[in-house]
């Protein structure tokens, strides 16, 4: 049974100054008993890992469905085991509805950063039109099907509900418990993610994460805004 894991996604933000004053703070906070994965901007990845303690891990934010080759602009998830990634996101729903990234794309891109050697956090995740049109389930259980094909161990899932990505609006335990339940049952069902985790993201704060963490189904969490913060993140990462 792996730890929770609690992952700082940096998103567009922090430069190397920024990065070294986060780990001069959090360096001196207690060490969490959860395990702890950054994702910071490619550049600052090896700057990052130069500064974890041991037992933390770092990770992109997303990596390419090629190896390598004229694809200017794309990163090989290779390239980012090479510079020390255990991790690397994949589908996080910027990518998905900013950038417009398709499903059919994210297979692709889970077979080829397992195969690099990375443990992808695979995103999932409904709009709130979604949500309220009922469909919240059906939607995620979409997005899963890009899991098939892959083995059955080897990364974990990130359950994020669109609407509370950056909103300051939290799903309520009970309901991200059901959908964790539900992905679950999926992965049960096809023989998929015997070691996977599911994580919670969306708005997550220092006030509410004792009560998602400790919620049935929740195996850790994926912080944006409040992960920017040590002493924001620290918080959340000791919450239980
Ligand atoms: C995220 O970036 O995955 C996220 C959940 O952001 P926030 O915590 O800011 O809602």
């Amino acid at each position: 049974m792996l730890k929770k894991l609690v992952a700082a996604n940096w998103k567009m933000y922090k430069v190397q100054i920024d990065v070294s004053d986060f780990f001069g703070k959090w360096n001196r906070l207690e060490t969490p008993k959860e395990e702890i994965a950054f994702f910071p901007q490619d550049p600052l990845i090896p700057l990052a890992k130069s500064l974890l303690r041991p037992g933390e891990k770092v990770g992109g934010q997303n990596c390419s469905e090629r190896k390598e080759g004229a694809f200017t602009g794309d990163t090989s998830p290779y390239l980012l085991k090479n510079v020390g990634c255990e991790y690397v996101l994949i589908g996080h729903s910027e990518r998905r509805h900013v950038f417009g990234e398709k499903n059919e794309v994210m297979g692709p891109k889970l077979k080829n950063a397992m195969e690099a050697g990375l443990r992808p956090v695979y995103c999932v995740g409904e709009k709130l039109e979604e949500r309220e049109a009922g469909k919240t389930i059906e939607v995620v259980f979409a997005q899963l099907e890009a899991l098939n094909g892959l083995s059955a161990t080897g990364y974990d899932i990130a359950y994020e509900p669109v609407w509370a990505i950056g909103t300051g609006k939290v799903a309520k335990p009970e309901d991200a418990s059901l959908v964790h339940g539900k992905i679950k049952e999926w992965l049960e069902e096809k023989g998929l993610g015997e070691d996977a985790r599911v994580l919670y993201g969306g708005s997550v704060k220092p006030d509410n994460a004792t009560e998602l963490l400790s919620s049935s189904g929740i195996d850790g969490l994926l912080v944006g805004g409040a992960s920017l913060d040590p002493e924001s993140f620290h918080k959340i990462a000791t919450a239980v």
